[in-house]
C-alpha cells in the first residue's frame, strides 16, 4: 500500500483549519453531509439524462451512525455517485474544492490572518480533520466493480488501496479525537443535523441503540428490566423550505437558511420569497447577502442560484438562470414546468426557463426599487455593494434598461453621496437641456476638473462618473427620461450652454489661440477659445465623437493598439492672466516652454499623465528659472 504525501497546499489548508475554526468545529458534519447530498445529487442527475448510467435505479439516502463505547467513531454514508481511485485522488489529496482554492489565494493577496473568514468558503471534508485522528473513506463509484479506501490522519499523507463495498456510494469513517469524542452521541448529532441540514432534500437517517428500562418488570438484581431496542429514525424534515408557504415561515426561519446554505455568518440584507402561479409555475427563493460575494469581481465566481425541478437538483449555472449582472444574488428557483430530466445544455434554449428566468429578473429589480423608494437606508447599503454590478446591467440587458436606470447611482458634482438620475432630474434648472457628465477618474479628480466651472456657475449638477465602467457604460445610454446624457468633456458640449451675446470679444483673442497651437504643433488637435473656464487658464477636451482620453489609454491597455491616436483639444481662458501673457510676448522660447507646461497641466488636472513627463518636469523647471 503505497503511502502518498498531501499536496503542500493541502496541508497548509489542514493547519489553517485546526486553528481558525477550531470554536465552530461542529461545522464538519454539515460540511460531510453536504458533500453527500451533492453526490446524490450528481447520480439522480445522471440517471435522468442520456449516457451510461440512465435509468440507474437506487433510493437516495444518507445513513448517519456511531459508536460510543470504545474507540468512538462516527460514520456518514450516502449512496450516491461515490469515487474511483483516480477521484479519491484528486478530490481528497489535492485541494478540489474551488471555494477553498480561493480562500487561500486571498489570504496570500491580502496576507489577512482574519481566518474567521474561512467559515463563508465551505471548507469541506477537511474540516473533519477537526475533530478527527484518522479518516476512512471507503467509496465506490457508480457503474464500477471496484471499490477503494482512502486513509488518512490528516498529517502530511494518505493511502488508498482496493477494499470491499456493497454498492456504490461513500462512506466516511471518523475516528473521534478528544475534540470530536462529544459529537459520538445520539443527541448532539441530532442537533447538528436538525440545526445545518434540515432542508437537505434527501432523508438522513440516524442509526441508534435505545435501551428501555420497564419498570413493571424486575431484572434478578430488582432493577426495572433494561431492553436494547436499535432504531433507524429519520431526522431532517427534509422539506424544501422554498417549498413551504410564507405564511408559515418566519424572518428567522429565512435567515437561518441562508447562514446555512451560504456560509454568511452575517444575516442577509434582505430576501425575497415568490410563488409564480398561472402560465409558468414556479417559487424562487432569493437572497441579497449583505456585503458582497468576495469574488464577484473574479472572472470565476461561484455561481450563488441553484435550479431545482421539483425539487430535484439540476445546476447552478448562473449563466443560464440570471444574467451574470445579478451573480450576487443567492438562492434557489424550483420549476414545477420543466422536464425532470432537462439537461443543462438544452436548458438556455428551453422556452419555460426562458420564461422564469425573465421573471425573476423583473421580480428582482423591481424589489431593489420598491426598497429604494421605501427604505433608503437600506438601499444606500445595497448601493455600496452592488452599485456596479447594476451598472454592467444597464450595459447589456437592453430589455431592463428602463428598470435599471432607476437603480444605479453617482457621484455629483454638488452632492455627497450617491444621487440617481431622477434625483438628477428634479433638480434641474430651468433651460438646462441635458443631464452632464464627467467621467474617468477618482472622484476627487473629477469633482475639481476645471471643466465643470460653467456648469457650477449656471447651477447645473454635472454627475461624476468614478467607476471604471463608467464610460463604457453610459456612452451606450445616451438618454434618461427622454433627458439626453452629455459629456461635459467634449468639444461641443458647451453649445448648451452658450447664451445670445454672452462672451463677446473672443474673437480679438483668436491671435493668442493660434500663437500657442502654432507653439504646441502637433501635440494637440486644435486650441480653441473657451467660455466655460472661470479660474483655470486651460482644459483638455476632445472631439465629440472620440472617446475620452482615459478612455483611450484604457482600450489601449487592453490590446486595442490600432486604435487611432485622438489628440486632446486644448480650450484656453480668454481671461486668464497667463493666456494674457503669452498672447503679449515677443519670447519664442516662452511662448513655447508655457505652451507645453499648459497642456501637460491641464491633463494633469484631468488626472492624466502628460505624456512625456519628463519633458513636463524640465519645461516646469525652466519656466520657474526665467
Ligand atoms: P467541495 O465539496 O467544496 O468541493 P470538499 O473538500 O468537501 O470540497 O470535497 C472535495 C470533493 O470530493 C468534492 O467536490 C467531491 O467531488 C468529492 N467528494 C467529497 N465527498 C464526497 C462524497 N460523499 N461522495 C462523492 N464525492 C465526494
Amino acid at each position: 500500500m503505497a503511502s502518498k504525501k498531501f499536496k503542500t497546499e493541502v496541508t497548509d489548508l489542514l493547519q489553517l483549519i485546526i486553528h481558525s475554526l477550531y470554536s465552530n468545529r461542529e461545522i464538519f458534519l454539515r460540511e460531510l453531509i453536504s458533500n453527500a447530498s451533492d453526490a446524490l445529487d450528481k447520480l439522480k442527475y445522471l440517471s435522468m439524462v442520456d449516457g451510461e448510467l440512465k435509468d440507474y435505479s437506487f433510493d437516495p439516502r444518507i445513513d448517519v451512525t456511531f459508536s460510543e463505547n470504545g474507540e468512538k467513531t462516527l460514520t456518514i454514508k450516502d449512496n450516491g455517485i461515490g469515487m474511483d481511485e483516480e477521484d479519491l485522488n484528486n478530490n481528497l489529496g489535492t485541494i478540489a474544492s474551488s471555494g477553498t482554492k480561493k480562500f487561500l489565494e486571498s489570504l496570500k493577496d491580502e496576507d489577512k490572518k482574519d481566518s474567521n473568514l474561512i467559515g463563508q468558503f465551505g471548507v469541506g471534508f477537511y474540516s473533519a480533520f477537526m475533530v478527527s485522528s484518522k479518516i476512512e473513506v471507503v467509496s465506490k463509484k457508480a457503474g464500477q466493480a471496484q471499490a477503494y479506501k482512502w486513509e488518512s490522519d490528516g498529517k502530511s499523507s494518505y493511502t488508498i488501496e482496493p477494499a470491499e463495498r456493497e454498492s456504490q456510494g461513500t462512506t466516511i469513517i471518523l475516528h473521534l479525537n478528544e475534540d470530536g469524542a462529544m459529537y459520538a452521541n445520539r443527541y448532539e448529532i441530532e442537533t447538528l443535523i436538525k440545526k445545518y441540514s434540515d432542508h437537505i432534500a434527501y432523508p438522513i437517517y440516524l442509526e441508534y441503540d435505545q435501551t428501555n428500562y420497564d419498570y413493571e418488570n424486575k431484572d434478578e438484581k430488582g432493577d426495572p428490566k433494561k431492553t436494547v431496542e436499535h432504531k433507524i429514525e429519520k431526522i431532517n424534515s427534509s422539506s424544501a423550505l422554498w417549498r413551504r408557504n410564507k405564511s408559515d415561515l418566519k424572518d428567522e426561519d429565512y435567515k437561518q437558511f441562508y447562514k446555512n446554505n451560504y456560509y454568511d455568518n452575517e444575516d442577509p440584507l434582505f430576501y425575497l420569497h415568490t410563488k409564480v402561479e398561472g402560465a409558468t409555475e414556479y417559487t424562487t427563493l432569493f437572497y441579497i447577502p449583505s456585503k458582497a460575494p468576495f469574488d464577484m469581481n473574479y472572472a470565476d465566481y461561484t455561481p450563488g442560484v441553484k435550479l431545482y425541478v421539483k425539487r430535484v437538483y439540476i445546476t447552478d449555472d448562473d449563466k443560464t438562470l440570471l444574467p451574470t449582472y445579478l451573480r450576487f444574488v443567492r438562492g434557489v428557483i424550483d420549476s414545477e414546468d420543466l422536464p425532470l430530466n432537462v439537461s443543462r445544455e438544452i436548458l438556455q434554449e428551453n422556452r419555460v426557463m426562458t420564461a422564469i428566468r425573465n421573471g425573476s429578473v423583473k421580480k428582482l429589480l423591481s424589489e431593489f426599487k420598491k426598497i429604494a423608494e421605501n427604505n433608503p437606508e437600506l438601499y444606500d447599503k445595497f448601493i455600496s455593494q452592488y452599485n456596479r454590478p447594476l451598472k454592467e446591467g444597464l450595459y447589456g440587458d437592453y430589455a431592463n434598461r428602463e428598470a435599471l436606470l432607476e437603480l444605479v447611482r453617482y457621484h455629483s458634482s454638488e452632492k455627497e453621496g450617491y444621487v440617481s438620475l431622477k434625483q438628477y432630474k428634479e433638480g434641474m434648472k430651468e433651460g438646462q437641456k441635458a443631464i452632464y457628465y464627467l467621467a474617468g477618474g477618482k472622484e476627487s479628480v473629477l469633482k475639481s476638473s476645471p471643466l465643470i466651472e460653467a456648469y457650477r456657475k449656471k447651477g447645473y449638477e454635472v454627475l461624476l462618473l468614478d467607476d471604471d465602467i463608467d464610460e463604457i457604460v453610459i456612452s451606450s445610454v445616451y438618454e434618461y427620461d427622454k433627458i439626453p446624457l452629455k459629456a461635459i468633456n467634449k468639444a461641443g458640449s458647451l453649445d448648451d450652454l452658450k447664451e445670445e451675446g454672452e462672451k463677446e470679444g473672443e474673437k480679438d483673442k483668436q491671435p493668442v489661440a493660434d500663437k500657442i497651437k502654432k507653439a504646441l504643433g502637433d501635440k494637440v488637435k486644435d486650441v480653441v477659445i473657451s467660455s466655460r473656464l472661470t479660474e483655470t487658464p486651460a482644459c483638455v477636451v476632445i472631439s465629440d465623437d472620440a472617446p475620452s482620453v482615459q478612455m483611450q489609454r484604457m482600450l489601449r491597455q487592453m490590446g486595442n493598439d490600432s486604435l487611432p491616436e485622438e489628440k486632446p483639444m486644448l480650450e484656453i481662458n480668454p481671461d486668464s492672466p497667463i493666456i494674457s501673457k503669452i498672447g503679449e510676448s515677443g519670447d519664442d522660447e516662452y511662448v513655447s516652454l508655457a505652451s507645453s507646461v499648459l497642456l501637460d497641466q491641464a491633463l494633469l488636472q484631468e488626472g492624466l499623465m502628460p505624456s512625456d513627463p519628463v519633458a513636463f518636469a524640465k519645461n516646469l523647471t525652466r519656466l520657474l528659472e526665467r
